[in-house]
């Protein structure tokens, strides 16, 4: 069997598709989103097919090998991105292959569902602010969501006077009030406060029992990832814009979280993820992969999501389910949704769906400057 056709597919912003063909008819799909670079990943696939097309697909970890050291550079979000998605076709071509759902080959599932997290938050405190917050939260807890994360958004200084992160702290407890004690709350700070800032703000926040706080500060500095998580007493989370074991290796060694969140797309598809995963179990840290993309790259995390033991919870956004997507999308139920049956990834994209391009400007994030002209941090 050889790889004989790489194809490539721009829908919808935040989601763009590989799709490789073989000789012999087996098709297998990933995702190479990488948000705000719409170019960029499909550049880099192209580059990559010449490579890959009249080689055997089964050979997932060559593959991974040569894409990742070849060529002298290494990594990078662009690369990594390009070759998460080959990664994630790949697989489903091998579970297609040998006919079994990807996670049987992975080890075998350790668990019969995957707990799944909604993103819910009160940001507005006036009356229709609150409404339209009520009803989205009724809405996802009748489908079951038992943990849900939201951000204080918007864009944020050095520091904040007082009315700005009261506001925030005042969100963070009206919504411990409405879910009860029953439910999980995280919130992600998005890497755009300081050490000092985030400190603070998790303290004001720790009566009403976060389940992490995500990114508090930007993630090029792990000394100062830890500096945050040795004054908060709660768990603190990252790792959606980490990289490969490498990326995470001095986030294992000095402890500096309690959870990682690699993403399947970027940290080097569903074969890193779990190689990631399995480093982290040594540092007692569980994994809580990102998602905030499609649903070829939500259905690949769910597959080692299924055998890594200290897994915790799967991070998923309304467009991960697959409406108008995949000809069956997810359903959630109880808060979880049941291991995938079908070889492969367990999916079927709806090509005609996919062939829809969107003009790649919808993606651009835009122009985002503090009062002074200064750049914030999105
Ligand atoms: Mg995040």
């Amino acid at each position: 069997m050889k790889i004989e056709r790489i194809e490539q597919f721009f829908p919808r912003p935040r989601v763009r598709l590989v799709k490789i063909t073989t000789d012999d008819g087996l098709v297998g799909w990933g995702e190479t989103t990488l948000e705000g670079k719409p170019k960029s990943t499909m550049a880099a696939v192209e580059e990559l097919a010449d490579y890959l097309i009249g080689k055997d697909p089964l050979r997932l970890e060559h593959h991974w090998q040569h894409i990742y050291r070849s060529a002298f550079f290494r990594g990078g979000n662009v690369l990594m991105t390009a070759l998460s998605g080959i990664d994630q076709a790949l697989w489903d071509i091998a579970g297609k292959y040998y006919g079994v759902p990807v996670y049987k080959l992975l080890g075998g599932a350790v668990r019969d569902r995957i707990r799944v997290y909604a993103h819910w938050g009160i940001r507005d405190l006036s009356e229709e602010g609150l409404a339209r917050a009520r009803e989205r939260l009724d809405r996802l807890q009748q489908m079951g969501y038992t943990a849900f994360k939201s951000g204080p958004g918007g864009k944020w200084r050095g520091h904040e006077p007082p009315a700005v992160i009261d506001h925030f702290v005042r969100c963070a407890y009206t919504m411990r009030e409405w879910v009860g004690p029953e439910v999980e709350l995280a919130f992600d700070f998005h890497g755009k406060m300081t050490p000092a800032l985030a400190i603070e703000i998790c303290h004001e926040i720790k009566g009403m029992r976060p389940m992490f706080v995500e990114e508090p500060v930007p993630q090029e500095n792990v000394d100062a990832l830890k500096l945050v998580s040795d004054h908060v007493p709660f768990p603190i989370a990252t790792g959606e814009r980490l990289l490969t074991r490498w990326g995470f290796r001095e986030v294992f060694e000095k402890q500096a979280v309690a959870y990682i969140q690699p993403d399947v797309s970027h940290c080097g598809g569903i074969t890193e993820l779990k190689k990631i995963a399995n480093m982290a179990e040594v540092y007692y840290m569980h994994i809580l992969p990102h998602c905030a993309i499609g649903p070829v790259a939500f259905t690949a995390s769910m597959h080692v999501d299924a055998v890594v033991p200290n897994f915790l919870a799967q991070e998923q956004v309304d467009q991960g389910l697959g409406h108008g997507l995949l000809q069956e999308p997810w359903q959630v139920v109880d808060g979880y949704i049941e291991l995938p049956t079908q070889p492969g990834l367990g999916i079927e994209v709806d090509e005609e769906a996919a062939a829809r391009t969107v003009p790649y400007t919808e993606e651009l994030g835009g122009e985002f400057y503090h009062d002074d002209g200064s750049v914030a941090d999105w």
